[in-house]
């Protein structure tokens, strides 16, 4: 963009914001413009908008449509698909200062800004005896709009849902610049179409998110922590298999060898390196559903199984297990996957990772939120070195490619952003793409909102 245009743009946003929301400072724009998709180069941005409220983000985004730039939503900028990378001469628009926190106990609900984290709104129902259950790992440094746009997962959501389990209500600004209220505080409520559910997940195409009413529960019981090591990571999704059909735990996981060692050499956790995979399930039923687990462990060729009822070791397990993602990361750059596939195909998926590994000679460690079906197959490869580059980027569509063979999905929760536009569209086909677009034209027709990335 030219030094013109980009003085356009900063002046058309001056004419409507205080000067404590408009930011133009480069050195300031420069944290703003990456998400936490290191492969995705992000573009230059010509300013910042750091909206106090909603009548900011609608100042902001009718001064985007009337210069016709395109305005790129972000969080806390800790999604793992490019979703809130910055677009060449877009203005970012983040919702960091959007803090309101309301928690009603007797409807069991909170009334919450998208800047808030989502560590801060699960201690604000704490606070009032209440649970809110969506847990992304990043959940201490993620935003609860980032949450809401990406349709976040987590650990527990094998047994409690998702983020769009828990939406009430949404308050959105359109790409007009319209703010309109859907849904609302009711359980039940089917009036019209259930036109929330569209903006949960959309990753800032079709609309800003400025508010939500969130559901609450009360808290879970206490839990056991099965723990359960294996020779053959695909014993273990064997294993996995055999769990879900017996009981729902409140959190199943999975971390191979290489995970583990990732893992070890920054935050020592007595990981067992001799093993391939290690389980580690939450119980927060019945007594003998933990006896099931390891049953099924036993039964899939477990090397070790045990069980634990002390929060604290169950927690410094789940806490190595979370940390994971970064921990990857310092061995290079990673391209970070987030497949699914139907729980019966969790062992076929896991040989096939391995197998891909050994075809491109790369290194892909394995996590995954293992009772949905979610992996995440870690490519980690060294950037400064085209053909392991190459043979990186061949592993990251073959795991994809894979996935879809198996009847799954290329995003269980992370979103397509910038990283996975292409096996999109290998996964909805024309059809289903060309209806997706034409939802887009609908209600964003000049494409302001987030362009270019999967839609
Ligand atoms: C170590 C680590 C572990 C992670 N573990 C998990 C996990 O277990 N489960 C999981 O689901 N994710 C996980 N993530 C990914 C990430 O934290 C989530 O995708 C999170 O929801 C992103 O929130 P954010 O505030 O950082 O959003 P951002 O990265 O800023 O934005 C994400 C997307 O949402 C859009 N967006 C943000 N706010 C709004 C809004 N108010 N209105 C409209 N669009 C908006 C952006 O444009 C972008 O497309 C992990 C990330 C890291 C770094």
């Amino acid at each position: 963009m030219t030094g013109d245009r980009s003085s356009e743009v900063q002046r058309a946003l001056a004419d409507v914001l205080p000067g404590t929301s408009l930011v133009v400072d480069p050195d300031v724009i420069e944290g703003y413009r990456a998400d936490r998709a290191t492969a995705v180069v992000p573009g230059r941005p010509v300013a910042l908008v750091r909206a106090a409220d909603s009548a900011e983000v609608q100042a902001a985004v009718r001064a985007a449509a009337h210069v016709g730039v395109p305005i790129v939503t972000r969080g806390l900028g800790t999604g793992l698909s490019g979703g809130s990378s910055a677009i060449d001469g877009c203005i970012v628009l983040s919702t960091e200062r959007m803090r309101l926190l309301e928690v009603d106990r007797a409807a069991m609900v909170a009334t919450v800004g998208p800047g808030l984290r989502n560590a801060e709104v699960k201690a604000a129902a704490a606070d009032h005896g209440l649970w809110y259950p969506p847990d992304p790992s990043s959940f201490e440094i993620c935003s609860i709009g980032g949450n809401l746009a990406t349709n976040a997962g987590g650990l527990c959501c094998v047994k409690y849902g998702v983020t769009t389990d828990y939406v009430l209500g949404l308050e959105v600004v359109l790409a007009d610049g319209r703010a309109v209220r859907l849904g609302g505080r009711t359980i039940k409520d089917v009036a019209g179409y259930d036109l929330k559910r569209l903006f949960v997940g959309s990753e800032g195409t079709l609309g800003i998110i400025t508010e939500a009413t969130l559901r609450l529960r009360p808290p879970p019981p206490p839990f056991a922590t099965v723990v359960a090591t294996f020779a053959d990571v695909v014993d273990a999704g064997r294993a996995v298999v055999d769990v879900v059909g017996r009981v729902r735990p409140g959190a199943l996981e999975l971390m191979d060898r290489a995970a583990m060692a990732a893992v070890e050499q920054v935050r020592p956790s007595g990981l067992d390196l001799t093993a391939a995979a290690l389980l580690l399930a939450r119980t927060d039923g019945d007594p003998a559903e933990a006896d099931l687990v390891l049953a099924a462990c036993e039964a899939a060729g477990a090397t070790y199984a045990a069980r634990t009822h002390d929060a604290d070791e169950g927690e410094l397990l789940m806490g190595a297990r979370r940390v994971a993602i970064p921990c990857v990361e310092r061995q290079g750059t990673v391209l970070i996957e987030d497949v699914g596939v139907p729980v019966p195909r969790i062992p076929d998926l896991l040989a096939a990772v391995e197998a891909t590994a050994a075809r491109h000679a790369t290194s892909i460690p394995v996590i995954g939120h293992a009772g949905d079906g979610n992996f995440h197959p870690l490519v980690t490869y060294d950037a400064a070195d085209p053909d392991a580059t190459a043979r990186a980027h061949a592993a990251f569509d073959e795991v994809m490619a894979s996935a879809l063979a198996l009847g799954g999905t290329v995003s269980g929760e992370h979103g397509i952003g910038v990283l996975k536009a292409r096996h999109l569209r290998d996964q909805l086909g024309d059809d289903v793409m060309d209806l997706t677009r034409r939802i887009k034209a609908a209600l964003d027709p000049d494409g302001i909102l987030n362009p270019g990335k999967w839609v």
